[in-house]
């Protein structure tokens, strides 16, 4: 079947940037296999017809509805598969995000479909998409085809740009509601709070200059140092982090670089309280400058940066934040 369905995420009245990257795109490869692009959307009362049916917009022509906890996987899965058994979609379409993957993993275990993650670009070919997927460390490229009947494709986080496709028409795709029989794993699991992430929104891959702090700022609060200096710096500066410390929720993990993070190349790379394991490198290695500083003159970090202080981050922090204010004058 050529229609594809789109998962749209949606949160305090608005859907998903991502999510409507992922139906702009979705509407232009269903064009192109001759098909329709659909989107679902899960939730309580909060989804209006006005909601669901903003997706139109972007290229949608018919929204299903079901009524079921949103934010959480398996009750989206639950809705999607049976979505996907009632009307023979050939493909589903995640934008990216923690919840697509969860739920875009979910739903291939759920249906025996295959799936591709970290998807960047997708091409329909021979009446078929065909998806594309960096690897190793983003050095190449992977093409993968879909042997299953329905085909999963997760996007990269701001892999596909939300297009409006009618800015005068919105809502115009239909809203059909679905009745959805949740799963006894669906019912296991409550939201007990959803809400924005301090710095989720932080651009650390445009960044010139990039402050990292690792497990050796010590605690969340140890990331006002490394917020200091980089608003000394000024300019295009960001602050990032390791996984050990966004896991310990000391920051967003939207500032996370590494093999499970974002992949990064400032023009200068300090890192603070950094050992530099190889799931770190992957992310920055490719930095113009790399500064480390470290109290353990072995650490790894070492090996691969350009200038490396060894010493006390809490000492050398400030006292690097006060000379860059002091040369800039401010
Ligand atoms: C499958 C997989 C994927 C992963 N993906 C990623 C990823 O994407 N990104 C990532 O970063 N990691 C990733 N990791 C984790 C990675 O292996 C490391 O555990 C992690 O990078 C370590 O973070 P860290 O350097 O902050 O902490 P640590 O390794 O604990 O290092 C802390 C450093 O701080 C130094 N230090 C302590 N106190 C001070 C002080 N006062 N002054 C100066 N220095 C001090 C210590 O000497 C030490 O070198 C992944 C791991 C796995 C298994």
């Amino acid at each position: 079947m050529a229609d594809i369905l789109v998962y749209a995420l949606h949160y305090e009245g608005a859907i998903n940037k991502n999510s409507l990257g992922a139906v702009s795109e979705g509407a232009r490869l269903a064009s192109e296999l001759g098909g329709e692009c659909h989107a679902i959307v899960v939730g309580g009362d909060d989804l209006t017809d006005e909601l669901a049916g903003s997706v139109g917009a972007y290229g949608a022509t018919k929204v299903y509805r079901a009524r079921a906890p949103e934010g959480l996987a398996q009750p989206v899965i639950d809705a999607m598969a049976k979505v996907i058994a009632d009307n023979g979609h050939g493909y589903a379409l995640f934008g990216g995000g923690l919840l697509g993957f969860e739920v875009g993993a979910g739903l291939a275990a759920r249906l025996g479909a295959g799936v591709a993650m970290e998807v960047t670009a997708v091409r329909a070919e021979g009446g078929k998409l065909v998806a594309e997927r960096p690897i190793l460390g983003d050095s190449a490229i992977s093409e993968i085809n879909f042997r299953s009947d329905v085909g999963i494709i997760i996007g990269r986080l701001n892999a596909f740009e939300a297009k409006n496709a009618d800015p005068t028409h919105p809502g115009a795709a239909t809203v059909e509601d679905v009745e959805v029989e949740l799963s006894p794993q669906a019912q296991q699991a409550t939201m007990v709070q959803r809400g924005e992430q301090r710095g989720a929104d932080v651009d650390i891959e445009g960044a010139d200059i990039l402050v990292a702090g690792g497990r050796g700022l010590g605690k969340a609060e140890g990331f006002e140092l490394a917020e200091e200096l980089a608003k000394a710096f000024g300019g295009n500066s960001a602050v990032a982090a390791t996984r050990a410390v966004v896991d310990a929720g000391w920051y967003p993990y939207a500032a996370q670089i590494g093999q499970t993070g974002k992949t990064v190349a400032p023009k200068l790379y300090l890192a603070a309280g950094i050992s530099g394991a190889i799931q770190h490198k992957v992310g920055m290695q490719a930095s113009e400058n790399i500064v480390a500083i470290n109290k353990d003159a072995n650490a790894p970090i070492f090996e691969f940066s350009d200038l490396g202080i060894v010493g006390d981050l809490n000492k050398i922090l400030p006292k690097l934040t006060e000379a860059v204010k002091a040369k800039k004058g401010s």
